[in-house]
C-alpha cells in the first residue's frame, strides 16, 4: 500500500505554497488587538478569515496587547495562519490614563455611565482601548512597515468566501476606510463629542475636504451629529490617513479634551467622523460582499448574485442593514441609491 505521506504531500505540493508565495499582495496586514484569555475566540476569528480568505493569499497577521502575549497563545496562533504573525505588546504610553488627565472628573463621570447603565460605562481598561485605537495602533513599531490593514477582533464571524483581494481592490480605487456595518452611536457617551469637532474644523478648516461625506453624520449641514458611525470592529483601511496631518491634527485635539475618560469617545465615531471629514466622499467604501457578524449584529449580502458567489452561510434575511438601528438607510440616501 501507498504511505499516507503520499497523500498529504499531493496536497500540500500541488500548488498552495507555490501559489502563496507568488501571489500579488498590497502592502497590507491584518491587525488584532487581543488579550490572552482570548486566546479560542481569536484562533476562531483566524480560523474563518483563513477559510474564507486568507489561504488565498498569505497576509501576514500583526496582534498587539497590553500585556505580553505567552507562549501558548502564540504556538496556537502560528497553528492557524498562513501569513507570517508578529506579536507585539502596547507601550505604556499608549494605554493607560494620562496623567493630566483630572481623575475625579474621570470617576464621576464614569460612576454617571453605570448609573445609566451604557455598556463599559466604568471599565477604565475599555477606555485604554479606544484610545489605543483611536489614536495610537498604526504608530506601533510591527505596523510602520505596512500602509494597509484589515481589524478583526475575536469572536468575530466571516461568513462569506471573499473572491477578491479588498487589500488591493482599496488600493487600486484610491479608497481610504472600507466598512460593512454602519450603526448610530449611544448619545450618553459622546456628549461632547461633536461640539468638540465642530470646534476642531474651526480651528482647521485647511483639514476639511470638499466634497466629504459630512451629509451622512449630519442631516443640519453639520449642526448636530445624527449619531451615525461605521462599526469599527472591523475596518479595512489606510493608516497613511491616520497617519497624515488632519487625522494627527484631529487625534491630538480630541484627546486634549479629555473625553476618551471624562465621557466615553469610541474608536468607531472618532474614526468616523474623521473619514466623513478629511476623506473624499468617494474614498470611503461599503464592503457589501463581504459577509461579517460581530454579535449582536450580523451584515450578510442582500445581492443574490453576491449571496450565491460567495457561498454564504448567512441569511440575507437577518441581516442587519435595514434593521431600525441600523445606519445603512443613511448610507443609501447619501451616495444615491
Ligand atoms: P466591544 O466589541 O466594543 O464589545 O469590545 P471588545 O471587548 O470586543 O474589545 C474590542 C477589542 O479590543 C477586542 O479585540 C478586544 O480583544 C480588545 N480589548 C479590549 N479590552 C482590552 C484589554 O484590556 N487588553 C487587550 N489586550 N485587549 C483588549
Ligand atoms: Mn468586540
Amino acid at each position: 500500500t501507498v504511505p499516507m505521506e503520499y497523500y498529504y504531500s499531493q496536497v500540500i505540493n500541488s500548488t498552495h505554497t507555490l501559489e502563496l508565495a507568488n501571489r500579488k499582495r498590497a502592502n497590507a496586514t491584518f491587525v488584532i488587538l487581543a488579550r490572552n484569555s482570548d486566546l479560542d475566540s481569536t484562533v476562531r476569528s483566524v480560523r474563518e478569515m483563513e477559510d474564507r480568505f486568507n489561504r488565498r493569499h498569505g497576509y501576514p497577521f500583526v496582534l498587539l496587547n497590553d500585556e505580553p502575549f505567552t507562549e501558548e497563545f502564540k504556538r496556537r496562533l502560528n497553528a492557524v495562519a498562513s501569513g507570517e504573525v508578529f506579536y507585539g505588546q502596547v507601550p505604556k504610553e499608549h494605554w493607560v490614563q494620562p496623567d493630566w488627565v483630572d481623575e475625579d472628573r474621570a470617576t464621576k463621570g464614569r460612576e454617571q455611565l453605570v448609573a445609566d447603565n451604557v455598556i463599559y460605562g466604568g471599565s477604565v481598561s475599555y477606555r485604554n482601548m479606544c484610545r489605543f485605537n483611536s489614536g495610537f495602533f498604526f504608530h506601533h513599531p510591527l505596523l510602520q512597515s505596512f500602509r494597509w490593514y484589515w481589524r478583526i477582533e475575536p469572536d468575530v464571524h466571516f461568513h462569506c468566501d471573499v473572491n477578491f483581494d479588498p487589500f488591493l481592490f482599496m488600493q487600486d480605487r484610491g479608497k481610504v476606510y472600507g466598512f460593512t456595518i454602519t450603526m448610530y452611536e449611544f448619545d450618553k457617551t459622546i456628549p461632547t463629542l461633536w461640539e468638540t469637532v465642530k470646534e476642531f474644523t474651526k480651528l482647521h478648516p485647511e483639514h476639511v475636504v470638499k466634497d466629504n461625506a459630512l451629509g451622512f453624520m449630519s442631516d443640519d449641514g453639520g449642526e448636530t451629529y445624527n449619531r451615525c458611525h461605521f462599526w469599527s470592529n472591523f475596518e479595512i483601511a489606510d493608516m497613511n490617513f491616520w497617519r497624515g496631518p488632519a487625522y494627527q491634527d484631529f487625534f491630538a485635539f480630541l484627546d486634549s479634551k479629555g473625553g476618551f475618560y471624562y465621557e466615553r469617545w469610541g474608536d468607531a465615531p472618532v474614526h468616523s467622523i474623521a473619514a466623513g471629514l478629511f476623506a473624499h466622499r468617494d474614498q470611503i467604501h461599503f464592503f457589501e460582499e463581504i459577509g461579517y457578524e460581530h454579535n449582536p449584529y450580523t451584515h450578510c449580502p442582500k445581492d443574490p448574485g453576491m449571496w450565491e458567489r460567495g457561498k454564504c452561510g448567512c441569511d440575507p434575511a437577518r441581516s442587519f442593514d435595514y434593521d431600525g438601528y441600523s445606519c445603512m438607510r443613511q448610507w443609501d440616501k447619501f451616495v444615491g441609491n
